[in-house]
């Protein structure tokens, strides 16, 4: 039996998807191969590829002015490739709302750009969004939508004139996304929208000339993936296969309205229960800056291993919370149903009434 899989990432995946790819795991499309095991050259491979870069634009609505890429090295080579290729020797500004953006910024720093923290909620445990001066004229403006440890997301993206970048690997294709002031948009898709080993980037027109100029290793410059359409050397084909797959996934279900009136609604499901405990359990996050996809709550010390462990006697697995908050994470991906979540709240209303 599956268990109801709440894991931060990688997340659990749509089952149609993983059984669509276990059915055709030995004999891809009865071509007497797995698609594991041709080359990324062939027909049969780019087809998968080229599909799911248009399909990913398609879900997104954007067009010619933004390039799709496919990389290597998880979300966290990101935050070196950004400082690298889209810095101008001018001020690179971040707002620093939980561990990722931290992490970025280190690296920003390590390569010497000039990085300015615009705000930050450290002190607070990165338990709420800060208000944001991002000034007009930096080289670009950095955030993450979603947090995915804190469990707190953008509902709306600052409106720079410096162009502006943004993590979401937590949030990819979770809902609507205006890109208007969006330069290049990532995310280590292994949350929301595949498996570990792919990164995907929409990369603005601009920034790709940025990158151009700039003398940098193949590897690490967008101009030379762009060139080559992430072909560059051997993509993560599986990684890429699964990944076409949940853009198909996706559009069956409605595209992103309908993912994100789901996400909406799970999310409330669950808010809604731990704000109706009484005290019983204390959400992370400002009510105003709560994530629909990452739900940190706790009960206290001693209680909150205990939830975890009586949860995945009810097959309700992947509850802890990350080590650096502690306490409870529900992860609610676009995977994750509103019965799954439906049964989740009736597991924390009989746990606490157990327990208090
Ligand atoms: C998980 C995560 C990362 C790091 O992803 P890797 O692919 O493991 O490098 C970066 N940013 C956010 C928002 C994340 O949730």
């Amino acid at each position: 039996m599956r268990k109801i899989n709440f894991s931060a990432g990688p997340s659990t995946l749509p089952l149609e998807i993983l059984e669509h790819a276990r059915n055709e795991l030995c004999d891809y499309q009865g071509k007497g191969y797995s698609i594991m095991e041709i080359s990324h050259r062939s027909k049969v491979f780019e087809e998968i590829h080229f599909g799911a870069m248009k399909r990913a634009k398609e879900i997104y609505g954007l067009d010619d002015d933004y390039e799709v890429l496919f990389l290597h090295g998880g979300a966290s080579l990101q935050f070196a490739m950004i400082p690298m290729n889209l810095s101008l020797g001018g001020i690179c500004e971040y707002a620093n709302t939980g561990v990722w953006t931290s992490k970025a910024i280190k690296e920003a720093q390590i390569l010497g750009v000039d990085v300015k923290v615009v705000a930050s909620s450290e002190d607070d445990k990165f338990n709420h969004i800060p208000n944001i001066d991002f000034s007009d004229h930096a080289d670009y403006a950095y955030i993450c939508s979603n947090n995915t440890i804190y469990g707190t997301q953008f509902k709306d993206y600052p409106k720079t004139k410096s162009p502006l970048i943004v993590d979401a690997s937590s949030d990819f294709f979770s809902k609507k996304v205006d890109f208007s002031n969006i330069a290049l948009f990532y995310g280590g898709i292994q949350k929301n929208a595949g498996i570990s080993g792919l990164s995907c980037v929409f990369i603005r027109k601009d920034m790709i000339e940025r990158s151009r100029q700039k003398k940098l290793t193949s590897m690490l410059k967008y101009a030379i993936h762009v060139e080559n359409q992430s072909l560059y050397n051997t993509p993560p084909t599986f990684a890429i296969y699964i990944f076409d797959l949940e853009t198909k996934w996706i559009l069956k279900q409605g595209g992103l309205d309908q993912i994100y009136d789901r996400n909406l609604k799970k999310a409330i499901m669950l808010y809604d229960c731990i704000d109706s405990s009484e005290g019983f359990y204390q959400g992370h996050a400002y009510k105003k800056d709560r994530s629909l996809m990452n739900v940190s709550f706790s009960i206290n010390k001693d209680l909150d291993p205990i939830f975890v462990q009586e949860a995945e006697k009810e097959g309700l697995i992947g509850l802890k919370g990350h080590r650096i908050l502690g306490g409870i994470r529900a992860s609610i991906y676009n995977a994750i149903t509103l019965e799954q979540v439906q049964i989740l709240c009736e597991f924390m209303k009989e746990f606490r009434r157990k327990y208090q």
